[in-house]
This record gives C-alpha cells, sequence and structure tokens, in this order.
C-alpha cells in the first residue's frame, strides 16, 4: 500500500533549468540580477509598489516591524490560530505580542477581539490569511484607521487567495509571504515583504543585506565607491538560485491552485454529509488558496486515535496549525476559547498539487471510517 504523504512540493524539470542557468552565472548569492528581476514580477503580480525578496517569512515579519518603528514595550495584537511567526516576530523586536481570538467558522482573527484588545500601548495588527484563507481585511482596516495603528498581512499560506476581488498579499499596505516548502509556491525556503510604501520597501532591503547596498551592484560600478554601514541589519537576502526557482513558480500559481481547488471539491463532495467532520468554510466574498485542508472533528471523536488509525494505513494527517496564546514561551494569561478548541479538534489531511482522485477517495473512506470508530457517547 503507498503513503499519502500530507505535503509534498510541486517543483520540476522547468525549476531544474532555471537552477542550471544559475550555476552557469557564476552568481548563486543573493541580489544577483534574479532578484531584483523576481522583486519586479512580484510587485507587478500583486500591484504593489514595492517587493523585497528574502530568506524566509520570518525574516519578512521582522523587517516589517522594524521598518514600521515597532519599540520595546509596544503592543502588537496578532492572530491567535496560526504558526506562530507573528508573535515571535513581535519578540524579536523585544515588543509585546497580545492574542486575538479567531472566529469559529474560519479561523481567521475576528475583527471584534482586535477591537477590544487595543490598549494605550498597542501600535498595531498582524492579522494571517489562515492555511490560506484571508481575514476579513474591510473590518480590520477600518479598525486599525480608526485608532491610527498599522496593519500587516501574513499571507505566508495565500498565495493565489483572493478577498474581494483582490490577491491575497495586498490586503494590507504591508504583507508577508512565504515560499517554505509547504506552500502553495516554493523554493525550499524563500519569503518576500510587499508594501505599497517604496520607503518602507527601501527600509527593509537595506536591513535585509547587513544595512548595506547590493554588493553585486556595486561591482558594477566605475570607480572604487566605498558605502557605509549605517544600519545594524540582519542577512535575510534570498539567493539568487532561490529567486530563480521562484520566478518558473509564480507562472505555475494559477495551474497549481487549479489543482489544490480541485482536491478540495472532491474532499466537500465525498464528505458532506458526515456528522462528525465540519468541513472548511469559505466566505462568499474570498477564495481559498488550500495551503492545508483542515476538517474539524466532533468533540466526541479522539483525535490521536484518528491520526494513528489514519498514519497507520498510509495516509499522512497531521494537527494543523497552533493557538499560539498556549505556548509556553510567551509566558501569557490570555484566553482566547476559540482557537484552544480549534487546536484541540482540527486533523490537517493530504493536500498538495499532486494528488490523484483515487487517493483524495481513499483518504475520504479513511477518515470516514476512522472517526466513526473513534466516536465514543460518553465524551462531550
Ligand atoms: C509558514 C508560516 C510562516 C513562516 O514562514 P517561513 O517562510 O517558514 O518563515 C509564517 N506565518 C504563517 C502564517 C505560516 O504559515
Amino acid at each position: 500500500m503507498d503513503t499519502i504523504p500530507l505535503v509534498h512540493a510541486s517543483l520540476g524539470e522547468q525549476e531544474l533549468a532555471a537552477v542550471a542557468e544559475v550555476f552557469r552565472s557564476g552568481w548563486p548569492a543573493g541580489q544577483g540580477p534574479r532578484g531584483p528581476a523576481l522583486e519586479r514580477e512580484l510587485a507587478e503580480r500583486f500591484g504593489v509598489d514595492g517587493a523585497v525578496a528574502v530568506s524566509n517569512c520570518g525574516a519578512a515579519l521582522h523587517l516589517a516591524l522594524l521598518a514600521l518603528g515597532v519599540r520595546p514595550g509596544d503592543e502588537v495584537i496578532v492572530a491567535d490560530y496560526t504558526f506562530p511567526a507573528p508573535a515571535h516576530a513581535v519578540r524579536y523586536v523585544d515588543a509585546v505580542p497580545v492574542f486575538a481570538d479567531v472566529r469559529a467558522d474560519t479561523g481567521t482573527v475576528d475583527p471584534q477581539a482586535v477591537a477590544d484588545l487595543i490598549g494605550p500601548r498597542t501600535v498595531g495588527v498582524i492579522a494571517v490569511d489562515t492555511v490560506g484563507l484571508p481575514a476579513d481585511y474591510a473590518d480590520l482596516k477600518s479598525i486599525t484607521d480608526r485608532y491610527g495603528l498599522f496593519l500587516v498581512e501574513d499571507a505566508a499560506c495565500a498565495v493565489g487567495a483572493t478577498y474581494q476581488g483582490r490577491p491575497a498579499g495586498a490586503l494590507a499596505p504591508v504583507a508577508c509571504l512565504s515560499f517554505h516548502g509547504r506552500k502553495g509556491i516554493t523554493s525550499g525556503e524563500g519569503g518576500a515583504l510587499l508594501t505599497t510604501d517604496p520607503s518602507l520597501a527601501a527600509d527593509a532591503r537595506l536591513r535585509s543585506s547587513f544595512g548595506i547596498e547590493s554588493i553585486f551592484e556595486q561591482a558594477r560600478v566605475i570607480g572604487l565607491p566605498i558605502p557605509e554601514f549605517t544600519e545594524i541589519g540582519y542577512n535575510y537576502k534570498l539567493s539568487d538560485i532561490a529567486a530563480a526557482i521562484l520566478r518558473v513558480q509564480l507562472g505555475r500559481i494559477d495551474a497549481l491552485l487549479d489543482r489544490r481547488r480541485a482536491c478540495a471539491e472532491r474532499y466537500r463532495e465525498l464528505l458532506t454529509g458526515e456528522e462528525l467532520l465540519t468541513l472548511p468554510h469559505v466566505p462568499t466574498d474570498r477564495t481559498h488558496a488550500w495551503q492545508s485542508y483542515l476538517v474539524t472533528l466532533d468533540p466526541s471523536v479522539d483525535r490521536a486515535g484518528v491520526a494513528a488509525d489514519l498514519r497507520a494505513r498510509g495516509v499522512g494527517c497531521g494537527h494543523g496549525t497552533w493557538a499560539c496564546h498556549l505556548q509556553p514561551v510567551y509566558e501569557t494569561k490570555q484566553q482566547c476559547p476559540v482557537s484552544a478548541d480549534l487546536f484541540q479538534r482540527t486533523l490537517a489531511i493530504p493536500m498538495h498539487a499532486e494528488l490523484g482522485m483515487n487517493q483524495i477517495e481513499r483518504v475520504a473512506e479513511t477518515l470516514r471510517g476512522s472517526v466513526r470508530t473513534h466516536a465514543s457517547p460518553h465524551r462531550t
């Protein structure tokens, strides 16, 4: 019996050819000719003024908070139900993450919860497009505008998704993308900061390369100008190898997303009516990038039992994502009951662009059988 993996990165001959070209060029490091080319293509695709290619989304979030001027002791409200990169980034700059609970139906941050947490030290909000589904940006933007706060979109999982007709990655003045191997398009590791503010992009770009301009560009100047370091920057550059791969992947977004969407539709057909499962809800004003397919199990179902069953039968699965406020590192006494409940009950089942329809059928059948086996009338 073959195993159906939870995730699989769709990288092939086209990407290999692009890498071979970088090898021949002799410049595999960051800021070569392919980085700026990728940045221009990102800016065009997302309709933003500035795009900065960086080593990962965690770096993009860190650079965003530095460029936005977040200071030690400031409070930044973050969506609670997510991979904890946003809260980590807040801690990188010695600020305080304040966790906002999420909508039960979408897992995205609840705008009312955000509004309720605003206090005298609040400087901004990081919303998350939860496993590929955009948050409520119209409501979030009106709240952040009213209080003069910044709004950052963590679109790590959402490349290809839309909200009210606009692309995820362009739903807030600053957005961060991930090109990690588990996301919709990938270079193994990689990320980008997108912004409508060119000066913010310039600031992030400088800090992404130790605080100096591009060494590659400097070498092409006639004469010997010696750049000065004016910032303690970081090395968050994206290599030209990764940039070359991403330029190919960018051209494949729509095709890869069509495949994921077809998988999601088939899961819905096969799993609808199973009363022990709640399927993902996508509000009509937005589309999902399907970075993950998360089902929510009825409280009577033993999730660990189901997961063990699935894995034993060659079906990959996972717990979904995290309730950040429950992670010991943050030492918070806050409560986000909806997020905590999702964290207990969600199960990620295989989702990637190379799943076959016969595999989807096997996953659905195995899952249906297993949730019934592990449902107990005594657990509620
Ligand atoms: C994956 C992920 C990140 C981290 O992305 P990296 O590129 O691995 O740093 C950040 N935020 C969210 C919501 C994610 O899912």
